[in-house]
């Protein structure tokens, strides 16, 4: 299949195409004695995640795992249709997010808020998972993968208060979701991931720096693949942002509104990213951060932090 990638290890990327976009939404297979899904992508990712896993020969009932970094719909949006497709499969999540998938019809509601009529093409519909069927992590957990070989769970809030990073035992792979940011493989670019309603900076900078502490040797993004300098991107990751809230808070202090303060940090950041830098943007790449770590949705987020936070805390 020409959207899975080897990655050594046992370890299979496969592209989701979110929305038929090629490269911006990355599931991973942990093939072995129980192999493990690690994100569906979105509902309509949930056949062509199928199709692949049957090319690597995983078929309806040998598929011990389904876990999801967090409950965004671009990484588990799919979940219901999978745990369909593979009855024996448990499904994994942090118990902030367990709720939202025997009953997604909250989350629905609220992303239809954000994306309205977009929501249908972007994500389609998650669709509900018996409660039988997910076990539900607490600060840190285990995912036995089989032959000694284990995943384990650890609790990673800031872009979102469901959000786990996973650490394979046998690879030192850590599955870093979207609390790292986002990377763009393509042109090397980290741009935060700051969304409504959740983000908190010193939460994100901590659960960052628990990455760092695990000792990872190879991270692997959402969005998107595999990164070999652990030390470097992280740091990037911290670095990136405390920068979208410096310039937030400014705008904030200032008091412009949201538009504002969007063109405002756009501005001011573009030339941080070679995606955005270039004379006549690549209006691929810049689609791409805008789908993934859109500028509005990361200032509102912080927007909606600041206003949150005591004054002396900003
Ligand atoms: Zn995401």
């Amino acid at each position: 299949m020409d959207n899975v990638t080897p990655l050594g290890g046992d370890v299979y990327e496969i592209d989701t195409r979110m929305a038929g976009y090629s490269g911006i939404t990355a599931g991973y297979l942990i093939l072995g004695d129980r192999p493990c899904l690690v994100e569906t992508g979105t509902s309509t990712s949930a056949p062509i995640v199928r199709d692949a896993l049957t090319s690597l020969g995983v078929g309806p009932d040998d598929l011990a795992t389904v876990v999801v970094t967090h409950i965004h719909l671009d990484h588990a949006g799919g979940v219901g249709d999978i745990a369909g497709y593979y009855p024996s499969a448990e499904i994994v999540v942090h118990e902030k997010g367990a709720r939202h998938l025997v009953d997604p019809s909250r989350l629905m509601a609220s992303a239809r808020m954000v994306w309205g009529d977009k929501l249908d093409t972007l994500f389609g519909t998650l669709a509900a998972t018996e409660a039988a069927r997910i076990r539900a992590l607490g600060d840190t957990g285990a995912i036995d993968l089989g032959g000694g070989r284990v995943l384990s769970s650890h609790y990673s809030p800031g872009h979102a208060k469901h959000h786990v990073g996973l650490l394979d035992s046998f690879t030192g792979d850590l599955y870093v979701g979207d609390a790292a940011g986002v990377y763009l493989p393509e042109t090397g670019d980290l741009r935060p991931a700051t969304p409504p309603p959740d983000f908190d900076l010193q939460t994100a900078l901590d659960s960052v720096a628990l990455f760092g502490a695990l000792g990872p040797q190879r991270l692997l993004f959402s969005h998107y693949g595999p990164v070999a300098d652990v030390a470097g991107t992280l740091e990037r990751s911290a670095e990136e942002l405390r920068v979208w809230v410096d310039l937030t808070r400014q705008a904030h202090a200032q008091g412009m509104d949201l538009d504002h303060a969007v063109a405002m940090v756009r501005d001011r950041t573009r030339e941080r990213y070679a995606a955005l830098a270039s004379e006549g943007d690549d209006a691929d790449m810049a689609e791409q951060f805008e789908m993934l770590s859109g500028a509005p949705s990361n200032v509102a987020g912080i927007l909606h932090w600041l206003n949150r936070v005591q004054p002396d805390q900003r």
